[in-house]
């Protein structure tokens, strides 16, 4: 079965309208996939999640850190939630905080708990891919690491996990958690942190230990488009997640990739989500999706809906929304249905990503393909 997770009680906790990041995202991405008819029957299934317990939480964070998270819900800025990263503009102090934060930890969580029990093969929960959440600190709009927490609930029943994350930013808070674990392999791709923050996932940080050669990063210049961006995909991602062989992929689908996202620099179309997923669903393990960032709400919303369709195994030509888009998606912008149209490639602009981002692929291989038998 393929289980969309989501729960109406995200709809009472919207982060401050100043912040970017907007919680309406998921409900508005089951809404159109409801009107397409693409969301429920058949093998597919809706899962309403709980918030996720306390013990669960400090599977990862500190109990000092989720004492001042609790604090934070109230609403009160105290100096000691400062030094916690809580109370900035990136993440604010606001009523629910941590209602939201833990419902979202509970729906990866779930995610991973229907795949862990054979319930599901596929689990997608918009709603989570808080990828920035430090042990004791907030950072980025994320409060509580869903994505960590999966993982280690995925891990203690002793399954190995292949985790990508697609985010436009690199992926520090899930990083720190596996830095020297090999039961984890954590693959990012993400605009360079010379350009972007959170200024971290470099090639050099390729884990320590017993996790050293299963950490991997490959930082992207500003820019980068499909065509680029797929070949780094097809030359890094592929061959390790191959020979790594994991039980469990775990992907964190932030949109912030796309061209036009007002926080970040890359060029790329939705028109990537298809293949790529194709290509992680012929790995053909279980796969445990998230949202993350997308901070152009119409194009992350529809690049999610596409996504689902995608894990879902439907193909581009059954994307019923060409042509009807406009009703069907609830907006007239989109009455080229769910695909972005492609991008031109401005020579002027784009003239050095493929030198770049060949040198990150080469050095990434020389780097970490040997840990990997490559
Ligand atoms: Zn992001």
């Amino acid at each position: 079965m393929k289980a969309f997770i989501y729960s109406s009680e995200f709809e009472k906790y919207p982060y401050p309208a100043y912040v970017p990041f907007k919680t309406q995202r998921a409900g508005r991405t089951r809404s159109i996939l409801q009107n397409m008819g693409s969301l429920t029957g058949g093998d597919r299934l809706e899962a309403v999640p709980q918030p996720a317990a306390r013990e669960r939480i400090e599977t990862f964070h500190t109990p000092e850190y989720v004492d001042a998270l609790i604090e934070a819900g109230t609403g009160r800025i105290t100096s000691d939630l400062l030094y916690m990263g809580l109370g900035t503009p990136d993440c604010p102090v606001f009523p629910g905080l941590y209602e939201y934060a833990s419902l979202a930890a509970g729906a990866t969580l779930l995610g991973a708990e229907l795949i862990l029990s054979g319930q599901a093969d596929i689990a997608f929960n918009p709603s989570g891919g808080f990828h920035h959440a430090h042990r004791s600190a907030a950072g980025g709009f994320c409060y509580i690491n869903d994505i960590v927490i999966a993982c280690l609930a995925l891990t203690a029943a002793g399954k190995r996990v292949g985790y990508l994350d697609l985010d436009v930013h690199h992926c520090d808070g899930v990083q720190e958690a596996f830095y020297d674990r090999s039961d984890v392999l954590c693959i990012s791709l993400h605009e360079s942190g010379e350009t972007l923050f959170p200024g971290t996932g470099f090639i050099g940080e390729c884990g320590v230990g017993k996790g050293e050669g299963y950490t991997v990063n490959v930082p992207l210049p500003v820019e980068t488009y499909d065509e680029i961006y797929m070949e780094a995909v097809n030359r890094v991602v592929y061959p390790l997640l191959q020979s790594y062989d994991p039980d469990i992929l775990v992907v964190e689908l932030g949109a912030d990739v796309l061209a036009g996202d007002p926080l970040a620099h890359l060029r790329l179309t939705n028109n990537v989500y298809p293949p790529i997923i194709e290509g992680l669903l012929g790995l053909g393990k279980p796969i445990l999706a998230t949202g993350g960032g997308g901070y152009n709400v119409e194009n992350t919303v529809r690049a999610w809906a596409l996504c689902w369709m995608s894990l879902c195994g439907e193909k581009p030509e059954h994307d019923m929304s060409v042509g009807m888009g406009g009703v069907m998606l609830e907006s007239l912008e989109w009455a080229g249905g769910l695909r972005d149209r492609l991008l031109a490639v401005d020579e002027h602009r784009t003239m050095h990503v493929p030198a770049v981002v060949h040198a990150a692929i080469e050095a990434v291989k020389e780097k970490v393909f040997p840990f990997h038998s490559l």
